[in-house]
């Protein structure tokens, strides 16, 4: 039986670990081929060749390098239908205003939201030429909400990938490549592992406010992934598209 997203070309970027794994896995089990592009050389190659996708090294916050990316997608498979440009990064220095510098700041802005911008610029042109594409950027919960363990510029940074993509969803909208912005709530990957495991009254703060009353896993946001990047998601486009386990709706939890 044909996968639901048979034949496409997906390109992940931070497809060495986390959500970004977990969906390097959906889209190839769908059947698309694969191309990671990830800073991580040592579980890149691996991860490619158990999917028997692509793996190619980039450091998402270089122009030449993520054009490269993207060049790499279509002259191996002959086409890019897919972009899901997710990699991202929270480092303890980013914090309350009043703590973090502005090379934590700027770092965290190249990482987070510079590089989505280079990854859509560099997709777009292929998609535009097909008339069809679906680019899925990874925004989180924080874009919508504010929240209380301040990561300044991490929160800034998802506030603009939310923007940038709802801005292009709707210029390109037809011309036939759809733009949505993932919103994750909390996920338990290595990057939220990180972040808490030094500070766990910070991880059950953020975890009372959580309606299902856990972390998300990175297999559930997958599934959203691989929903955005099919078909069946034909009508949907400069979205919000929040999964979350419903913290973004929730006034008060339930205890
Ligand atoms: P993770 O740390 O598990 O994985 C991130 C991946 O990105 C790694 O493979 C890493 O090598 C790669 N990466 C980092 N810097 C890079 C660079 N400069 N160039 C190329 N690759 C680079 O993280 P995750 O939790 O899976 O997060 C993925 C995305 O989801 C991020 O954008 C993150 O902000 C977002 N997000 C995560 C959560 C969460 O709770 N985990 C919630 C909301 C949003």
């Amino acid at each position: 039986m044909a996968g639901r997203i048979e034949g496409r070309t997906a390109v992940v970027t931070g497809g060495c670990s986390g959500i970004g794994l977990a969906s390097v896995r959906r889209l190839a089990q769908e059947g698309a081929r694969v191309v990671i592009g990830d800073v991580d050389t040592e579980r890149g190659p691996q991860v490619a060749e158990e999917v028997g996708g692509l793996f190619v090294r980039v450091d998402v916050t270089d122009k030449e390098q993520v054009d490269g990316l993207f060049r790499a997608a279509e002259e191996t498979y002959g086409s890019v239908d897919i972009a899901f440009n997710n990699a991202g990064i929270s480092p303890p220095d980013d914090d309350s205003i009043l703590d973090t510098d502005l090379d934590a700041w700027r770092r965290v802005q190249d990482v987070n939201l510079t590089s989505v911008y280079l990854c859509c610029k560099a997709a777009l042109p292929y998609m535009l030429e097909q008339r069809k594409g679906s680019i899925i950027n990874t925004a989180s919960f924080v874009a919508v909400m504010g929240a209380a363990t301040s990561q300044i510029s991490y929160s800034a940074s998802k506030g603009g990938v939310l923007s940038m993509s709802r801005e292009l969803g709707v210029q390109f909208a037809r011309a036939g490549v759809r733009v949505n912005a993932l919103c994750p709530g909390p996920v338990n990957t290595p990057l939220l592992r990180e972040l808490f495991a030094s500070d766990p009254e910070r991880a059950a703060r953020r975890l009372v406010h959580v309606p299902m009353g856990r972390f998300g896993e990175p297999e559930e946001m997958a599934n959203a992934v691989l929903f955005l990047a099919s078909d069946e998601s034909s009508f949907i486009t400069a979205n919000t598209f929040l999964v979350d386990g419903g913290i973004s709706g929730a006034y008060v939890t339930p205890l």
